[in-house]
């Protein structure tokens, strides 16, 4: 009898979670993890962070090669998966080979979403998802040269620190009207917004683009209601398209991302799909959510791998992620969108959490360099505790002590 294969599509962070943990749950049959990128597995935040700092643009491989050889986990890497037979239960990858799989988990993330108005711009315009693009980007990122930025969302804001740090003159625009208006709380996005402007970061909010062109070796681009910026160059982070053709033509079920079940199952019994892609009720957040954070890919990634050997439903985490700014560290964690937001201050007076109330339940919380109280933080959040607002803005009190039955209303 042939060992039993599963296949891992993707290997990212979900995908190399996944590999991991069905190796530690005993799996003993063959692992293949397919990748179209051609690097090892590689951690993707520091993309937008100290890859953009350093010499070559590079970010660290998630593991070491040997981590691979030593679990015999096969990497095929350097050619995507093309279709998936959900009946024979096959991958065929771009060069024909055909990989028959006994259980199989789509991991394909996520890509930069595409803006053709700035792509016709060629090589003047930049997206960040790949370390091939940090590459590109970290060339371009020249001191005294002036970088457009369009989009500010996580990617856009990050990319505009680290350009202003290396000492480009920055200037980001925005369609909506605030920062960070799709996965942030306001308060967080307002203390954002003050550090850019300190850093003599320009923002624009509320500006639609409507055109863009090369003039000489500069970028020109117009917005909508009149004006126009002038740069050389642009990034632009404007969100994700999520790699999800395959999964929709094998017809699996999908509503934004492949929905799968608390074991990261999906329609198909012997598919699972894990991180950017995968939709999956969600305890902390109360409704069916896809979450493109790290830590989500890691431990989503992690349960689906071991729900594929043993069967057995993991516990969820109350969501979270961070993004460095300026040297800061910023944390979120829980929902985002409550309305009454209550901050602690710093012995500096500067905002430390701010942590938000709905109907006096704790749901969600920021922390501005406050790692430690963070995780106190998404202790309490997992509880469901009602703390007392007065207690919550003391910073006389810890805050691991806040959970204490003393301090609830
Ligand atoms: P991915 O990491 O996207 O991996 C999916 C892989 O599958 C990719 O390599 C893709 O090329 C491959 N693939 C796609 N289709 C196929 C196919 N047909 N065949 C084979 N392979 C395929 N999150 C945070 O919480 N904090 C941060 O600070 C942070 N910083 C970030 C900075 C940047 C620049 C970016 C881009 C993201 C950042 N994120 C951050 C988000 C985080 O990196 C993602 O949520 C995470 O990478 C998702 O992991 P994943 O495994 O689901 O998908
Ligand atoms: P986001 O969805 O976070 O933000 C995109 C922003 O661009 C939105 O505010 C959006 O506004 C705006 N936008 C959209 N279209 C336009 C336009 N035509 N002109 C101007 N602004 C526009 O996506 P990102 O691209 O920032 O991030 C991509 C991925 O990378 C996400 O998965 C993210 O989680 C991940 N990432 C995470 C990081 C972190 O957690 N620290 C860091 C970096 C990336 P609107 O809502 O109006 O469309």
């Amino acid at each position: 009898m042939t060992a039993p294969c599963f296949l891992i599509l993707g290997a990212g962070h979900a995908g190399t979670a996944a590999a991991s943990a069905m190796r530690a749950a005993g799996f003993a049959g063959r692992i293949v993890m397919i990748g179209d990128d051609p690097h090892l597995p590689y951690e993707r935040p520091p993309l937008s962070k100290e890859a953009l700092r350093g010499a070559d643009g590079a970010a660290p491989p998630i593991y070491p090669a040997n981590f691979y050889a030593d679990r015999a986990i096969e990497l095929k890497l350097g050619q995507g998966a093309t279709a998936i037979d959900p009946g024979a239960q096959v991958v065929t990858l771009a060069d024909g080979e055909r990989i028959g799989f006994d259980k199989l988990l789509i991991a394909t993330g996520a890509r930069a979403r595409r803006y053709p108005l700035l792509d016709a711009l060629g090589e003047a315009a930049h997206v960040l998802r790949s370390a091939d693009d940090a590459r590109r980007l970290r060339a371009e990122l020249v001191p005294g040269r002036r970088l457009l930025v369009v989009g500010g969302g996580v990617i856009g804001l990050e990319v505009a620190a680290t350009a202003s740090a290396l000492g480009l003159s920055v200037e980001v625009i925005e369609r909506a009207p605030r920062l960070l208006a799709r996965g942030a709380p306001e308060p967080l996005a307002d203390l954002l917004a003050q550090a850019h402007r300190d850093h003599d970061v320009v923002l624009h909010c509320g500006v639609e683009l409507a055109d863009a062109l090369r003039d000489g070796g500069k970028v020109r681009l117009t917005c909508a209601k009149g004006g126009d910026f002038t740069g050389d160059l642009v990034v632009y982070g404007i969100g994700v398209t999520l790699n999800d053709e395959l999964a929709a033509a094998a017809g699996l079920a999908m509503d934004d991302g492949i929905l799968v079940d608390a074991q990261g199952r999906t329609s198909h019994p012997a598919i699972y799909a894990a991180g950017d892609i995968a939709r999956q009720d969600h305890a902390f957040i109360c409704g069916m959510v896809r979450q493109e954070t790290w830590a989500n890919a890691l431990h989503q990634g992690g349960l689906a791998g071991r729900a594929m050997v043993t069967g057995q439903t993991g516990a969820q985490e109350v969501p979270w992620y961070w993004t460095d700014q300026f040297g800061v560290n910023y944390q979120v964690a829980g929902r985002t969108s409550a309305r009454h937001w209550i901050t602690r201050r710093g012995e500096d007076g500067r905002p430390r959490l701010i942590f938000g109330l709905e109907d006096g339940v704790l749901t969600g919380a920021v922390g501005i360099d406050a790692g430690a109280d963070m995780r106190a933080a998404r202790r309490m959040i997992e509880q469901g505790l009602r703390p007392d607002p007065a207690v919550l803005a003391d910073p006389s009190v810890a805050v691991r002590k806040i959970g204490h039955a003393a301090h609830m209303v």
